[in-house]
């Protein structure tokens, strides 16, 4: 086989007639896959939401808080923190739309599985429960940290999603920490995505700066998303590159509701997180995420089960999780009811309101 001046013949001597007939016509560069720009293939985006059990701020009781300023959450009826549930409905929208992964992350109690039950019930693909003794009474300082570090565990993402604040701390702090810790761009109080454009992987491309998105030394784009988010008087909508974190409010959208079918498939995911309830012997081949069971006709089916890793299985550090790694601390919580103690006309006019706010404005109930 003669090859033509120059051109290093890859393939082996066995090469197709057809191309050999088209190097010596001078065709080379386009039969020879090594060397052809292969085309940007978008690839399904890695999405993780964090979301947090909370205690139900609506039925708050007299056995709040444990003497030691901790709180008591055994006296507390749980829920799905609000707007993580809106922060998982982007995460499901933008699979439905591009394709992808949705890896649910919380950080909390063994009950705490019961919100990564319901994630799953509303199509979440892997659920992971970071749960130690060292991690409780943690401040947002140290939630934020080991947040990142199960981040940073479960491989590389394209977005994180969180709630704007949760509804018992209401410090809305941990997702720009935790954008802050993984070192990426962050984009809060998103009331809408407006865009995603998928990163890609292009071996080879020649390398020249795409105006759209960033491409990486290897040329593999890393993608861009464009978000609207409420500000005082407005919106205004900002870009940034991918990975990126966003902050949802409960403006984005209205979750689905869990799907029956998803809940038959879940319904017994493990009740009670047991690090001993561990069946995958059954296909050693099955990944951490899901267990698997074998079929009527000994095929085995695997659905998602639930991964659950402690400080030491995430790198983090003993004293910076937990009380131990948090400068703050809550030093009492009170449930303020608001009970009528006078009742007063006020005269329905500029000057009888002017004079309303004003006295409001003086005792510090309103600005
Ligand atoms: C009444 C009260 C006041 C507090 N005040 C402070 C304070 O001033 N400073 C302080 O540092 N700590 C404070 N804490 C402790 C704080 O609640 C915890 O650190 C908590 O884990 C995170 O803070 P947050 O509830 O304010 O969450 P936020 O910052 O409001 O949560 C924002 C988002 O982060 C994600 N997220 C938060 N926690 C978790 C989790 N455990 N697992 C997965 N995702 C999560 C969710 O997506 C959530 O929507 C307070 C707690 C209480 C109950």
């Amino acid at each position: 086989m003669i090859a033509p001046e120059g051109v290093e013949l890859p393939l082996s001597s066995r090469a197709h007639p057809w191309v050999v007939f088209a190097a010596h016509r001078g065709f080379w560069y386009r039969t020879d896959p090594m060397t052809a720009p292969a085309p940007d293939i978008p690839r399904p985006l890695r999405l993780v939401v964090l979301v947090k059990q909370v205690p139900d701020t609506a039925n708050v009781t007299g056995e709040a808080m444990k003497e030691d300023g901790t709180i008591n959450r055994a006296a507390l009826p749980t829920v799905f923190n609000p707007e993580d549930l809106n922060a998982l409905e982007e995460a499901l929208k933008l699979k439905d739309r591009h394709g992808g992964r949705v890896t649910v992350i919380t950080m909390g109690p063994a009950a705490a599985v019961a919100v990564l039950r319901e994630s799953l019930y509303r199509g979440a693909d892997e659920v992971i429960l970071l749960t130690d003794k060292a991690f409780a009474a943690a401040d947002t300082l140290a939630t934020s940290y080991a947040l990142a570090q199960a981040v940073k565990k479960a491989g590389e993402f394209d977005l994180v999603l969180c709630g704007r604040q949760a509804i018992d701390g209401d410090t809305a702090q941990v997702g720009p920490q935790t954008a802050e810790k993984l070192g990426v761009p962050q984009i809060t109080c998103v009331s809408r995505i407006d865009e995603v454009v998928v990163g890609t992987t292009s071996e080879g491309a020649s390398g020249e700066k795409d105006a759209a998105s960033e491409k990486d030394a290897a040329g593999a784009s890393r993608g861009r998303v464009v978000a609207t988010r409420s500000v005082e008087g407005g919106f205004e909508t900002l870009e940034s590159t991918l990975p990126a974190l966003l902050t949802i409010t409960s403006e984005a959208n209205d979750p689905r509701p869990p799907s029956v079918k998803l809940a038959m498939v879940y319904k017994d995911i493990a009740a009670e997180a047991m690090p001993a309830y561990d069946d995958s012997y059954l296909d050693p081949g099955a990944d951490e995420a899901q267990v698997c069971m074998l079929d009527r006709s000994g095929r085995p089916v695997c659905r998602a089960k639930v991964v659950q890793w402690d400080h030491a299985a995430v790198g983090a550090e003993r004293d910076l999780v937990g009380l131990r790694g948090s400068p703050t601390r809550v030093k009492e919580i009170e449930s303020v009811v608001l009970a009528q103690s006078e009742a007063r006309m006020v005269e329905p006019s500029e000057a009888g309101i002017a004079e309303l706010v004003h006295e409001l404005i003086e005792e510090h109930i309103l600005g």
